[in-house]
């Protein structure tokens, strides 16, 4: 299987086959700006140091500064990051918000650290990057494990080291410490804007049933925010499994019983199921809220869902894609399904800029606005060039990058 940033440039290269860009504009995104590996010592609890791999890979900032997530995973590796920060690039101009692209790191499985260890491979991934890292220059997030917590430590650290007190060079900061309302559940509200956007246009009607892919903070918000609104989630799993009940799940419940057992097998009136069996149930609607390469050229023919909402980065490899399509499976992509979270980040970014603090009724108001008008944008272009909602939304993304960067 090719690695994430090959199929993000696969990507590139079949919707520069079907409208013609800017030469050296296409040229210059095929490599990021910048991509720095660090290395970062930790005083580990037993008095022991450990050296772990950093990572932050400038993609693009035509548009503003370098925006994305910082990724904790025992398999983040720098081609990983750099198909993450690429995607970042091809999102902010898709949500039509003034930032460019970046992505973080670090190798590391963080459950099997201590808290104080956490804290401290947190300030020493600033400690090494402060000089690049800014309000204007670089503003990183959220992304895989990490938590508004670790996003504290992070500024607090950046604001040490060079007494800037904005706190406008991370976003996903807790509230009462510079964080914005609204942030936590924003890319699972985001996508639900979207998928409620396209939803008509994409041929579903009245309640759905859903199957989500993680269990994180994008699956688990993405299940509530289904659910109030009346769908309901008959599958869902995490890194070990998952749990099917064809008449929809009470997710609160289910919360309770992981909490309890560590897991969600076993959970009562329902049966358990593998993540191969989950991608492949029966369902209007299919959430990938995971990792890269989950649907791929080996599993794409038998995936039953009636559109697929890509709430994970990447999650479709470009052959997939191509299966799906001609499966006549509408894909919802990343790069606008998922749009919501740097949404957010960005209107954190700008009342800490300008010193405010706004409501989550303002937070959510907005939010709805801007992912509705991406998500009618995206589906215009797909229709204009007659192809899929990813190539839609790339078109529209590269458009509005090549303006800038021309
Ligand atoms: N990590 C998130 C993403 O992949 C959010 C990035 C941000 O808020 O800057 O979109």
């Amino acid at each position: 299987m090719k690695n994430p940033f090959e199929n993000g440039m696969e990507q590139l290269s079949k919707v520069t086959k079907i409208k013609s860009f800017n030469e050296e504009f296409i040229t210059r995104l095929r490599q990021p700006d910048r991509d720095i590996r660090i290395s970062i010592p930790v005083k580990m609890d037993n008095d022991v140091t450990k050296v772990f791999e950093g990572y932050r890979v400038e993609y693009n900032n035509a548009r503003g500064p370098y925006k994305g997530g910082i990724r904790y995973h025992k398999d983040t590796e720098i081609n990983e990051v750099k198909a993450l920060a690429f995607w970042m690039a091809i999102k902010c101009a898709v949500a039509n918000i003034p930032m460019g692209g970046g992505k973080g790191g670090i190798t590391v499985d963080p459950k099997t650290l201590s808290k104080g260890e956490l804290e401290r491979l947190s300030r020493g991934w600033v400690q090494k990057l402060s000089d690049i890292l800014g309000p204007q220059k670089d503003v990183p997030a959220p992304d895989v494990n990490t938590t508004p917590e670790i996003m504290d430590w992070m500024s607090d650290e950046y604001e040490k080291i060079t007494g800037d007190k904005t706190r406008a060079t991370f976003t996903g900061k807790p509230i009462g410490k510079g964080g914005s309302e609204g942030r936590g559940p924003a890319t699972g509200l985001g996508g639900f804007y979207v998928f409620d956007s396209l939803k008509g246009q994409l041929g579903l009607q009245g309640k759905c049933k859903v199957v989500i892919q993680g269990f994180g903070n994008v699956g688990l918000n993405a299940a509530q925010i289904f659910i109030s609104h009346g769908h309901s989630i008959i599958a869902i799993s995490d890194s070990k499994g998952g749990v099917y009940n064809p008449l929809g799940f009470d997710i609160e419940k289910l919360i309770e019983h992981k909490k309890n057992t560590g897991a969600l097998a076993g959970f009562a009136g329902s049966t358990d199921i593998t993540n191969e069996e989950l991608l492949e149930t029966e369902c209007d609607v299919l959430v990938p809220a995971a990792f890269e390469n989950q649907i791929t050229d080996a599993n794409a023919d038998k995936i039953r869902a009636k559109v697929i909402l890509e709430l994970a980065n990447g999650p479709i490899t470009p052959e997939a894609d191509e299966i799906l399509f001609n499966k006549d499976i509408p894909v919802i992509p990343d790069v606008l399904a998922n749009s919501g979270g740097v949404t957010v980040s960005y209107f954190e970014w700008d009342q800490n800029l300008k010193g405010e603090h706004w409501s989550e009724k303002e937070v959510f108001d907005k939010l709805l606005a801007m992912m509705d008008d991406a998500a009618q944008e995206t589906f215009k272009k797909a229709k204009e060039y007659s192809t899929d909602l990813r190539r839609g939304a790339f078109i529209l993304a590269l458009e509005r990058l090549e303006e800038k960067m021309l």
